[in-house]
């Protein structure tokens, strides 16, 4: 198959890290006997330096035509001036605005041969794979916002709203994946408390009834939530949440595994080209030293294989290639524990060699 692919590398570590998925993809369309036009674009710091902009329309335009696109990450401290007129985050709010990309999907698996590294006891977290589906466009951090003065002192304002349509959309995305899955769905809400969760809920439960009735369904407290993640993660299959919730889960379920540094991302719309990132920022304080993990791009382009371009068969053998390079000893520094470790390109390579041969 032919695809065109835009990679958005980004800054700090960005560049190092897609440089290594670069390598894979062309590998496996090497292997697989694809041909992937991989075209890269600016975003963030770096695309505000060229053109004072985080995303320029220069970006956007190939992104738009594209049927995929890998990012590496945004930000810095170089522009960090809050007083800024714009910053590298806006460029990564106003990409899943323009594609209209509504649902994030943060796959939780820790790896069999780094148990160890969780903070938490391995009884707990062996066994564990949960899918998080969070509602990414919507919600709080797209709602009205005001700071004004009311009796002598400041009052800041921010709303949070959820249309019908909105939830449904991104629970049915949950809920066809829970198919897929386990078949298990938790929804996670405040409920008690706020009339857009009781919202949430009345929708998500109506999907569900109508559509997806086969699936064990069941509906969680967001505070709840936070507690069962840490003390009994297995019993979770697929979650779907709203954008604040899922926010704050999503980086609490990300320590489970132990690193930033293996977890990817996909950001989905309905048609339209996926977004796929690994969850960590820019790392600023290792950017150019070349010991950044690139595996969590480098699984952030499986994702993107399987969900945006059909390659299950692919997706399957480049995260093989890297279980197997983790199961036979080979850590970078952020998940080395202080033992033996290597660099950003030599991670890469191993990936590249096992891709070989598990492809062959
Ligand atoms: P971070 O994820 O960049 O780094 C946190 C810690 O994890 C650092 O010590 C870093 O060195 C380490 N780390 C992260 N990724 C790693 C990797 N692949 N290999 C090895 N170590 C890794 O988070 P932060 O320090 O809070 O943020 C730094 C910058 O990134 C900020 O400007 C922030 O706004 C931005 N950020 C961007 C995104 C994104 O682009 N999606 C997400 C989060 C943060």
């Amino acid at each position: 198959m032919r695809a065109d692919i835009v990679l958005l590398p980004g800054d700090g570590i960005g560049p190092e890290i897609i440089a290594e998925a670069r390598k894979v993809l062309d590998e496996t369309a090497r292997l697989f006997g694809h041909e992937f036009a991989l075209e890269e674009g600016e975003i963030g710091g770096c695309a505000i330096d060229a053109y004072g902009d985080p995303l320029p329309e220069k970006t956007l335009e190939p992104c738009r035509k594209a049927q995929a696109i890998l990012l590496g990450a945004v930000g810095g401290p170089k522009w960090d001036d809050p007083n800024a007129k714009t910053r590298p985050e806006k460029g990564l709010l106003k990409i899943r605005k323009e594609l209209g990309l509504f649902a994030n999907l943060r796959p939780i698996k820790p790896y069999a041969a780094l148990i160890d590294a969780s903070p938490l006891k391995r009884h707990i977290i062996e066994g564990v794979d949960i899918l998080f589906v969070r509602e990414l466009t919507g919600g709080i951090y797209f709602g009205d916002s005001r700071l004004g003065e009311e009796n002598g002192e400041e009052v800041a304002t921010n709303e949070m709203t959820y249309r019908t349509s909105e939830i449904e959309r991104v629970v049915r995305v949950a809920a066809a994946a829970a198919q897929k899955r386990k078949g298990h769905l938790t929804s996670v809400d405040k409920a008690n408390v706020l009339e857009v969760s009781r919202l949430w809920r009345r929708t998500a439960q109506s999907v569900v009834e109508k559509d997806f009735s086969d699936l064990n369904y069941d509906v969680v407290l967001v505070d709840a939530m936070a507690m069962h993640l840490i003390s009994r993660p297995k019993d979770f299959d697929v979650v779907v949440t709203g954008n604040l919730f899922g926010d704050i889960l999503t980086d609490e379920g990300s320590m489970l595994p132990g690193s930033l540094g293996l977890l990817p991302s996909a950001s989905l719309g309905e048609g339209g080209p996926g977004l796929y990132e690994p969850i960590h920022g820019s790392a600023p304080d290792i950017a150019g030293k070349g010991i950044a993990n690139p595996l969590a791009t480098i699984l952030a382009a499986a994702m993107m294989l399987r969900h945006s371009l059909d390659l299950s068969k692919e997706a399957d053998a480049i995260e093989t290639a890297v279980e197997n390079v983790l199961n036979a000893g080979h850590r970078t520094g952020d998940i080395a524990g202080g033992g033996k470790s290597i660099g950003t390109v030599e991670m890469g390579e191993l990936v590249l060699a096992e891709l070989q041969k598990v492809a062959s």
